[in-house]
């Protein structure tokens, strides 16, 4: 039972990628793309609309120092992207 929610619970091996592929950005990206991110640790893949939404937000991919990239939304005013795995809030300038 986890009663910490903020916390990994997870145990070290639920990210079954090696270094290599978790630290590889998508295939999918452009030159630019991958250009941005490597500059400003994100960039902005998408806008997309989920259920609950007003209004359609941003995806960026980011960056998790432990599991690598992840496509995210910026959070709070401050904008700020949380690891899905681990939940480490990942702040980027810019
Ligand atoms: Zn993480």
């Amino acid at each position: 039972m986890c009663h910490a929610p903020m916390r990994n619970c997870q145990p070290q091996s639920y990210d079954q990628r090696t270094k290599e592929v978790r630290d590889k950005p998508p295939a999918n990206l452009s030159l630019k793309q991958r250009l941005v991110l490597k500059v400003f640790g994100k960039v902005y893949l998408r806008h997309e609309k989920r259920q609950g939404w007003k209004h359609a937000l941003p995806i960026y991919l980011t960056k998790c120092p432990i599991h690598g990239y992840f496509e995210d939304y910026p959070h709070g005013w401050e904008g700020y992207f949380q690891c899905p795995q681990c939940w480490k809030i990942i702040r980027v300038e810019g």
